[in-house]
């Protein structure tokens, strides 16, 4: 089976056959991951994504729950390069952190 696959590299789309393995990227050289499937050329763009589903939603509970360590939970998504999640619970964090503020100073 013929898929396309994107280097990881310098993102060339080339084709090749089979999934899930390793080849040399036509374009730049470099050893890369195929993660194309051949059925709707969808790629992944980042290979530990979905490690981080545990993470992500421990850090929307923080945000949500213990405002101050969700927005630290948010800064570390960042720099695992989920952006998305890391600004949104980075996002919840602050404005959690305003309502819990809001309903402390409300009932003491
Ligand atoms: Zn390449």
């Amino acid at each position: 089976m013929i898929i396309k696959a994107q280097c990881e590299h310098c993102q060339a789309v080339f084709e090749d056959e089979g999934m899930e393995k390793t080849v040399w990227c036509p374009s730049c050289g470099k050893e890369t991951h195929i993660y194309a499937k051949g059925s709707d050329y969808s790629f992944k763009p980042n290979v530990e994504s979905d490690s981080f589903d545990g993470i992500i939603a421990m850090g929307y509970l923080l945000a949500v729950l213990l405002p101050a360590v969700g927005f630290f939970v948010g800064v570390y998504l960042l720099f695992k390069n989920q952006h998305g999640h890391g600004a949104a619970v980075m996002a919840m964090s602050s404005a959690f952190a305003a309502i819990w503020t809001v309903v402390f100073l409300h009932f003491f």
